[in-house]
């Protein structure tokens, strides 16, 4: 589990997130990837954006959102597409993380891509990095 400066940061964008996101869906529409999630035929950009959130916040486990977090593989096509100023990206990040139960809630999505991803946490949370590091990195 992520400790210190990482958790802290992720505990602020999560916050920034919930705060500025409008559910308008079009970082779903942007998404490359969500073809390849079975969960994800015919759904509805809002409803998904929604159940990320629910995520987010440690209140949702809909298979939506569980399904997009399972294939998103950190393209960045959302990012140009909020018009509200928020990191869908990052959204995506967090949102995977919490699913794989890197934040010590439980394991809903195989973490199949986050083995070094949680080796590296580990030895990130042991240097002091900014928030702009940590940004760049995450
Ligand atoms: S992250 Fe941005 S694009 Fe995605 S639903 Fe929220 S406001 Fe819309």
């Amino acid at each position: 589990m992520p400790t210190g400066a990482m958790q802290d940061f992720i505990r602020e964008e999560t916050e920034s997130i919930l705060a500025a996101c409008t559910k308008c869906g079009k970082c779903f529409e942007a998404c490359p990837m969500t073809r390849y999630s079975p969960a994800l035929a015919g759904a509805e950009p809002k409803a998904v954006v929604t159940g990320i959130l629910a995520l987010l916040r440690e209140e949702g486990n809909g298979p939506e959102a569980l399904g997009w977090a399972s294939v998103c593989v950190r393209s960045g096509s959302c990012v140009p597409a909020c018009p509200d100023g928020v990191n869908p990206k990052m959204m995506m990040r967090i949102a995977r993380i919490t699913a794989s139960g890197g934040l010590g809630g439980p394991k809903r999505i195989a973490a199949r891509h986050d083995r070094d991803y949680f080796d590296r946490i580990r030895a990130f949370a042991k240097l002091q990095l900014t928030d702009e590091e940590i940004r760049d990195w995450m």
